[in-house]
């Protein structure tokens, strides 16, 4: 999986997002958003990152890229390391703080889901319980996304 997605680039949808310093909440582990200029701070990663592997123990992250010399944590040096991902039947431990971030905002953007997973129907769900306009884009989103935003940004980009 690390090989697909280390191949692969930010398109202009996420350009488009970083630019304008949006907030992100995405399900995707790819890390493109901050390799596309985000700020880590404005994305928040509700799957986790597969770039980053962490000790269940220590509970130290690392880069990925520590596991090429050992799987063991390099802090204690005896706990196999773990994926920073979430995977099907485990926890949510960042979908908290998605919600929380919705509360802030006047507009929903959903982009290139499928809403197979609860998760995304959660936050849609959380997002118009409270009056905010949600936008669903799910076809061409590499120039759907920015005209958007240029829509919703008159006057101000
Ligand atoms: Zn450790």
């Amino acid at each position: 999986m690390r090989t697909v997605i280390d191949k692969a680039n930010p398109n202009p949808a996420h350009k488009a997002l970083s630019d304008l310093n949006i907030p992100v909440i995405t399900m995707n582990i790819d890390g493109l958003h901050q390799r596309s200029g985000s700020r880590d701070e404005d994305v928040i990663e509700i799957h986790g990152n597969i770039q980053r592997v962490s000790c269940p123990k220590c509970k130290d992250s690392f880069h990925f890229s520590v596991t090429m010399k050992s799987i063991l944590c390099p802090k204690c040096k005896k706990t196999v390391l773990e994926p920073q991902v979430v995977l099907y039947g485990d926890p949510i431990p960042r979908l908290g703080e998605a919600l929380e971030l919705i509360k802030h905002m006047d507009t929903l953007i959903i982009v290139g889901t499928s809403f197979y997973t609860s998760t995304a129907h959660y936050i849609k769900d959380a997002a118009e319980s409270i009056g905010i306009s949600v936008h669903t884009i799910n076809e061409k989103a590499e120039t759907v996304l920015p005209a958007l935003l240029k829509e919703l940004y008159k006057g101000e980009i």
